[in-house]
């Protein structure tokens, strides 16, 4: 690897746009794959720059997501719905007491992989509390589920204090040549945020007593 096919992580951390309205998600010029990523674009935008009818679509849709977050292992909710019929298709929230990788939007995907018929993941939008991260996002990514929609951003979690990969969503999508999509971030936020703080402060608190070592997920790190 040359100095030039380095990605400046801080760079690829700036592709939500904090100005309302929709943009033109740009790779680092510097990064590896730019020429064929110049063929599509990845919207990022957030809730600022909707109306306020499709803001209050996406709320009521991120409130289910809430629900689950609050039953989840980590307050990671996801719910996919069918974004000309409005139903809701599958669910997920975050299990990783029991698996790693069961992160909320994994297990909402897994759960709609396993319907009958398939579904058509091109008509889906994927709402979830906390911004996916790289593994949840490249899940998206192959399913081709072409829009997301989350509440509280990557940045946002490891600014509470919870180590996050610091590679936010639309960078993955960025890097996917064949993938075109918009991403939605901070719907709701002004619920998902404190529900990530409060449970940054419990792993912190648990952390500095010395408490239940099962990280992340363990029994002192659950809501009261
Ligand atoms: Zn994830």
């Amino acid at each position: 690897m040359t100095d030039k096919s380095v990605v400046d992580r801080r760079k690829l951390l700036v592709g939500i746009p904090t100005v309302a309205g929709a943009v033109a998600f740009s790779f680092p010029s510097n990064a590896p794959s730019a020429k064929p990523l110049s063929r599509r674009t990845i919207q990022s935008m957030t809730a600022e720059g909707l109306s306020s009818d499709e803001r209050t679509r996406h709320e009521r849709y991120m409130a289910m997501a809430f629900d689950l977050a609050k039953k989840g292992a980590a307050p990671f909710g996801a719910v996919i719905v069918h974004r000309e019929s409005g139903n809701v298709v599958c669910k997920g929230r975050n299990q990783g007491d029991v698996n790693p990788i069961y992160h909320g939007e994994i297990d909402a995907i897994i759960n709609c992989g396993r319907l009958k018929p398939p579904i058509e993941w091109e008509m889906m939008t994927l709402y979830t509390t906390g911004e996916c991260c790289p593994m949840c996002m490249s899940a998206v990514v192959w399913a081709g589920i072409p829009e997301v929609v989350y509440g509280t951003s990557i940045k946002s979690i490891s600014t509470f204090g919870v180590d996050q990969i610091e590679f936010n969503s639309p960078s993955v999508a960025a890097a996917a040549p064949f993938y075109e999509g918009r991403i939605i971030g901070g719907i709701l936020k002004e619920r998902t945020d404190p529900l990530f703080e409060a449970w940054a402060s419990r792993l912190n608190r648990c952390k500095h007593r010395d408490e239940d070592p099962g990280g992340l997920y363990g029994k002192c790190n659950r809501a009261s």
